[in-house]
């Protein structure tokens, strides 16, 4: 009989020790508090909620709501958790955080087969740890420092962030073609970058709503953000009105076919997928609110009606480039053995967090009945999330669930026809993996 270690008792840890107990197998969850707790955690229970008390959307036209489902037919202990202590928030999946907290927190006493050790581990090579086949480290983006350490010099240090720096991403369907074009710097040829033109005046205005924009505020832990190499959109137009122009928005070499001309400013979008259904923003991170990024990236010409299917966003978070460093089990390709679950290895969001610690346990659960589980297919939203994890890419961020992982339809759709669409696919394609099981 297999026993597995797990370093933190978050969403991700929690939802990892339920799954291999539902298959049978013993596991250990290490969590540090409340002998330690990072900035942002203060409830000595597991699975405590650091910020917002919403999971989300619940409508299955989203990719949330279609993870939220796909996690219940799971048996997913957060999403109990979630659905017994719901508050009334509209079409959104809030809980009461406590309660929420103290269910999960339970559900790991409860259980034989799991063990809870209030400890933090410093270091992977803790005698602790030396009687167990396989651990876990699911001590999520605001993991103690000497863990950190010591994962890095495992993975090396070039492959563990501590910030990360996401851009909004539209889908291409939603982008108005008559006033963009392709191209990248020099090869009008390229269609990997969709080119946005912006008069002098189109930019002036541009530059000038951003500096009015309302920023969401950094905690006091996340401050040093801007040293890391990658400003805030917002931020770099503080610098001056033509700061933009010269980084991020440089027209240099992108002439327009329409006007054979260089537009005064540039916004371009580069390609998150092979069939091209999404699109980000480049050099457009940013902390501005969700409704600011919504209004003033509209702005920009092409699109004037964009459907985002991310917004940006600059936190505070440890996390792997989980392509360069994680083979398909989520194990290290460094180390066997040693396997990363939740907001670590490159997802974002609570339960996409608990998501990876679902599918984790899942799938080393069913190894220990000699059962190997093939990951659900990229049209599903577990399958979805794992294939992000997966994409090679020289600056891999971590993503939330959203239909811009998914692939394209390949179908021209209203907006709304297109999520319903997504949502009923992934249905489908969803229970045919769970038949395939
Ligand atoms: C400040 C902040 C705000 C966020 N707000 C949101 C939000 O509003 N909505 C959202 O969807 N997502 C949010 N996230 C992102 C993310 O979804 C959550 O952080 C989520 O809790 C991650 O789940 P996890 O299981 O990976 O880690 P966590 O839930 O953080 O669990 C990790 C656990 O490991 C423990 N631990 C750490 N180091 C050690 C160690 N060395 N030994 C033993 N135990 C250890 C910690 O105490 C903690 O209990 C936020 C993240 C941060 C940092």
């Amino acid at each position: 009989m297999k026993k597995i270690a797990i370093i933190g008792g978050g969403l991700a840890g929690c939802e990892a020790a339920w799954q291999l107990a539902r298959n049978k197998v013993e596991s250990t969850i290490f969590e540090m508090k409340p002998q330690k707790y990072s900035p942002a955690h203060e409830n000595p229970d597991l699975g405590e909620l650091v910020c917002s008390n919403s999971f989300r959307s619940r409508e299955a036209t989203t990719g949330i709501g279609v993870l939220q489902r796909e996690m219940t037919i799971l048996g997913s202990l957060v999403m109990k958790a979630a659905l017994a202590n719901m508050v009334p928030a509209g079409k959104a999946l809030a809980v009461d955080r406590h309660g929420f907290a103290s269910y999960l927190t339970g559900g790991m006493l409860d259980n034989p087969l799991i063990s809870l050790k209030r400890k933090e581990i410093k270091d992977l090579d803790d005698p602790e740890l030396e009687d167990f086949d396989s651990i876990i480290i699911a001590a999520g983006p605001l993991m103690s420092d000497s863990l950190a350490e010591n994962l890095s010099s495992i993975i090396g240090e070039q492959s563990l962030y501590f910030y990360d720096a996401i851009a909004p991403i539209v889908s291409s369907e939603s982008i108005n073609m008559d006033r963009v074009y392709w191209g990248s710097r020099y090869r009008p040829e390229d269609d990997d970058y969709l080119n946005c033109p912006m008069s002098r005046e189109e930019y002036q205005i541009f530059h000038k709503e951003l500096l009015n924009a309302e920023a969401v505020q950094a905690r006091d832990f996340e401050k040093e953000i801007h040293f890391q190499g990658c400003m805030p959109i917002e931020v770099m137009a503080s610098r001056g009105e033509m700061t933009m122009a010269f980084g991020p928005l440089k027209p240099v070499g992108l002439v327009n076919p329409k006007t054979g001309k260089e537009p005064f400013a540039v916004v371009q979008l580069r390609a998150e997928n092979l069939e091209k259904s999404a699109f980000n923003l480049v050099g457009f991170q940013t902390r501005l609110k969700y409704p600011e990024q919504q209004r003033i990236f509209s702005m920009i010409p092409g699109l004037e009606k964009a459907d985002f299917l991310r917004l940006g966003s600059m936190h505070r978070n440890t996390f792997v480039n989980a392509p360069l460093v994680l083979n398909s089990k989520l194990e290290l390709n460094a180390r066997a053995g040693i396997y990363l679950a939740g907001q670590i290895t490159g997802v974002e969001g609570y339960l996409e967090s608990a998501a990876t610690g679902l599918w984790l346990g899942m799938s080393l659960g069913g190894e220990n009945r000699g059962r190997q589980y093939v990951p659900p297919p990229q049209d599903t939203a577990l399958g979805a999330l794992l294939c992000h994890l997966r994409k090679e890419e020289k600056n891999f961020q971590p993503s939330n669930v959203n239909f811009g992982l998914f692939p394209g339809l390949n179908i021209r759709a209203k907006k709304a026809r297109r999520k319903e669409l997504h949502g009923e696919r992934a249905e489908n394609s969803f229970r045919n993996w769970q038949d395939s099981l």
